[in-house]
């Protein structure tokens, strides 16, 4: 490979710098396209404006906000420290993680597994005390129901499989950069892919069951609800197991996780045992919705489109700043450089992801309100999911606006309203959450 030192081609930063913001344009309008050739067709009325002073108790909507608020700037200060100890060692610094780093150069791809299981380690423990004070302050509002023994426990078991999968990634990373040092990052694009489908079918068989019991969920009303709304739906439901989330949280939900022979339909404990008829067969048909929709499929889908100028720009950039820290491609020394790229790519390319999945959640919502009939039940898990979860109804700003995942509950119990409306069901009058 060509190489530049400082003294070399005084055009050549410029020229970089001009590839990586085209390259950067160039992966949005990608992702954009992605959302919006993937994006469910919009069918149904449109939401009616909602207060949230109507529908949720407003000393309780005050004290999520605030709770919320500062869980979210948390999570920045958490991520921002990320990248600050990514660039620090990416540019070399300090000297004697550098030193360490350069140590592992004569076995290139075995040191290269050694460097990011290091580094990820390092990360997770850098993320502790913002984790730390998050989690007090899950436990202060009455979510949480973990101590701190258990909290770390867990924490440590997320950080011995997180540095597991870094040194398969590091070992896979700088092994092609060596054998394709061209084209790694295209075949780089073909091991993304693989492993999004490879974690989607694995993780709810192997991943999930090391911090959590599952079991097929037993006879009872619940049983019944999902068995009868699967069969009016036809929606092929595979298994539908209750997982024990009660012994971390008070929160409700649900979700369906896997594809092919892993694919089910999960529970939370919490949901099975609180919620009553109308509310459990809301959100059972919601993951109906997503079953019949094959939002998971979907998903890959997305990872497959915009996976492959997202590894052109971590190449084109990573790349770059290795150079600039003294490193090259293929050296154990560039992993944090290419560790750095990667974490700022696939957040921006999260926030396209976000977006589709606010799209799919709704359609999901219209799923369930159509194979229910019932908007109130609909809104009643609405008013459930909020006062369990410690959830705000109706955030603002622009940050919260990128970040979620999911319609505001405001917008969702809109679009029960229109669906009501368009039935001409009489909802009755507003009723606040239950008590705990
Ligand atoms: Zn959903």
């Amino acid at each position: 490979m060509a190489r530049r030192g400082p003294s070399g081609d005084e055009s050549a930063p410029v020229a970089r710098f001009v590839a990586v913001v085209l390259i950067a344009v160039a992966a949005a309008a990608a992702a954009e396209l992605a959302v919006h050739l993937l994006e469910p067709a919009e069918v149904g009325p449109s939401p009616l404006p909602v207060t949230a002073d109507r529908w949720f108790d407003s000393d309780a909507t005050a004290a999520a906000k605030a709770y919320r608020d500062g869980q979210h700037i948390l999570y920045l200060i958490g991520f921002g420290v990320e990248l600050a100890a990514l660039t620090l060692l990416a540019l070399g610094r300090p000297p004697a993680a550098r030193r360490l780093l350069d140590r592992l150069a004569p076995r290139p791809v075995l040191g290269a597994a050694v460097a990011a299981a290091g580094i990820s380690l390092l990360l997770a423990l850098l993320a502790l005390p913002t984790g730390l004070i998050a989690h007090e302050r899950s436990v202060d509002v009455g979510l949480s129901t973990q101590g701190l023994g258990g909290w770390l426990a867990d924490r440590g078991k997320g950080a011995a499989i997180a540095a597991l999968l870094a040194a398969a990634g590091g070992m896979i990373l700088i092994g092609l950069q060596r054998r394709l040092p061209r084209l790694w990052w295209l075949a780089g694009t073909g091991v993304v892919i693989a492993y999004a489908f490879v974690s989607t079918w694995l993780a709810p068989v192997v991943l999930a069951p090391v911090f959590n019991d599952f079991e097929e969920l037993p006879p009872g009303p619940a049983r019944r609800a999902v068995l009868d709304l699967a069969e009016r739906s036809g929606v092929e439901v595979g298994h539908v197991y209750v997982v024990d989330a009660s012994r971390r949280s008070s929160g409700v939900n649900a979700y369906v996780d896997g594809i092919g022979s892993s694919r089910r339909v999960v529970l939370y404990d919490n949901l099975v045992d609180r919620a009553d008829g109308p509310v459990l067969r809301a959100v059972v048909a919601h993951e109906l919705g997503h079953v019949a929709h094959s939002d998971l499929p979907r998903g890959l889908l997305f990872v497959a489109m915009v996976a492959p100028l997202g590894m052109l720009l971590v190449a084109v950039a990573g790349t770059a700043l290795a150079g600039r820290g003294g490193s090259r491609a293929g050296l154990p020394s560039a992993i944090p450089a290419y560790a750095l790229l990667i974490a700022v790519v696939a957040f921006g390319l999260n926030l396209a992801g976000n977006q589709l999945s606010r799209s799919v959640e709704a359609s999901a919502d219209r799923f369930a309100l159509g194979l229910t009939g019932d908007p109130r039940g609909f809104v009643e898990l609405q008013q459930r999911l909020v006062a369990d979860n410690r959830s705000d109804p109706d955030p603002s700003g622009t940050l919260d606006d990128l970040l979620r995942t999911h319609p505001t509950a405001v917008q969702r119990i809109g679009a029960a309203l229109a669906y009501a409306e368009q039935r001409g069901i009489a909802l009755g009058e507003p009723a606040f959450a239950p008590a705990r």
